[in-house]
């Protein structure tokens, strides 16, 4: 049984509402998503993570090694390696070779999508054309990533081995999707300044991967459809970030070890983070996105209630509650990380509108509604479009 419902609040659109009251971190759903996919830069400079669930597949060695391009480093408490349980679940696609945490992740896989989006012998073959369309998508979208056209690859074959395609479809359009006129800014958030052009290229790619007489693909290939996908991921996808580096210093940091064995860890793990910061700069984690039926239903607030985790090091999302919550609230996230939280409404608001396309009225908003219209100082500078979206009000949809 949930702790909440789905419903329309007047004003709000679609939002999720207690029907529980809960405690500060109480945990209010687990779910896995409806489809995840590693980000096409990250995969190819060989961030090694699960093909299916994201899950980091390197010993704590081989991660600070390859982040720090130090093959001798050697590193100390390796009995804490986060990654040593899963090492001999480890496994592979016998025919293509990508790999997985598990025998369940590989059946998962091949159930649902990885049949029809295995390449085989292809998978390193440029001129196969779903290695040609990433290709076409790794030169207009450079890390930072925020998405990858391998994700609708994936979704794709999905709807083609489902054999319940009216609920694939539904659970399709229950994603947040666009309004006319207001997607431009998405697209261009994606893909930049020539948006249109690449967006026909990379659509003209995606013809020719799902030609095929294997494919019945009509439903996804008129350039509308396509521009629908490409829309539904830019403002559904939820980051997915795993590093077996970030969860060994976790579990080291929590020892219980005297003061000057403490101090010499601290020393050494500011030392490692300094080792990879230089090779790999910001670059530390597995990073993807994933599409996730519930969590894409929940609202934003500057002030939210809750927060989405990755307790598992994987790409299954937990919600927990943030503060107690009452019966009949609202359940709210942000959609914005820490660091821009802290920025000034203005600030806050701009960046909600680019990614997200909505005006945020939240309590903190409203609160600050009448603050002078001031980017915070640490604001970056923004390509900004020149679109008019003063008009979109409420949220969500
Ligand atoms: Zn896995
Ligand atoms: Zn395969
Ligand atoms: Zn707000």
């Amino acid at each position: 049984m949930y702790a909440f419902e789905i419903k329309e609040i007047p004003g709000r659109g679609r939002a999720m509402v207690s029907t529980k009251s809960l405690n500060t971190d109480d945990i209010i759903f687990e779910e896995e998503p409806f489809v995840s996919c590693q980000f096409s830069w990250n995969a190819a400079y060989g961030y090694a993570a699960c093909d299916h669930c994201m899950r980091p597949l390197e010993t704590i060695t081989e991660n600070i090694r390859r982040l720090a391009n130090q093959p001798g480093l050697e590193v100390p408490l390796t009995e804490y390696d986060p990654t040593a349980q899963w090492l001999k679940q480890f496994t592979s696609c016998s025919k293509c070779r990508v790999r997985y945490c598990s025998e369940e992740c590989r059946i998962e896989a091949l159930k649902r999508y990885h049949r029809i989006a295995c390449l085989g012998s292809y998978r390193n073959d440029n001129s196969h054309p779903i290695n040609k369309l990433n290709e076409i998508w790794k030169k207009m979208h450079y890390p930072p990533e925020t998405g990858t056209i391998q994700l609708l690859v994936r979704l794709l074959a999905m709807y083609q081995e489902s054999n319940n395609k009216k609920e694939f479809l539904e659970n399709l359009q229950s994603f947040q999707s666009l309004v006319i006129n207001k997607e431009q800014r998405i697209y261009h958030k994606m893909l930049g300044e020539n948006f249109e052009r690449q967006m026909e290229q990379l659509y003209v790619a995606f013809c020719e991967a799902f030609q095929g007489e294997e494919f019945s693909m009509v439903d996804f290939t008129t350039p509308e459809a396509f521009k629908a996908l490409m829309g539904l991921m830019g403002t559904n996808s939820q980051g997915i970030a795993t590093s077996v580096l970030a969860e060994w210093v976790k579990k080291v940091t929590e020892l219980p070890l005297p003061e000057t064995d403490k101090n010499k860890l601290d020393e050494y793990i500011d030392d490692i983070y300094h080792k990879v910061g230089e090779f790999a700069g910001e670059f530390l984690n597995n990073e993807g996105s994933g599409l996730y039926l519930l969590q894409s239903k929940i609202n934003h607030s500057c002030l939210p209630n809750a927060q989405v985790t990755f307790p598992y090091s994987n790409d299954i999302v937990v919600l927990k509650a943030l503060q107690p919550i009452q019966v009949g609230e609202e359940i709210c996230i942000s959609y914005l990380d820490e660091g821009q939280l802290e920025r000034s409404r203005h600030s806050r608001q701009k960046i909600l509108k680019e990614n997200y396309i909505f005006v945020c009225e939240c309590f903190k908003c409203q609160r600050e509604a009448n603050d002078p219209d001031e980017t915070s100082e640490e604001e970056y500078d923004d390509d900004e479009m020149d679109m008019d979206a003063a008009e979109d009000n409420g949220m969500n949809n």
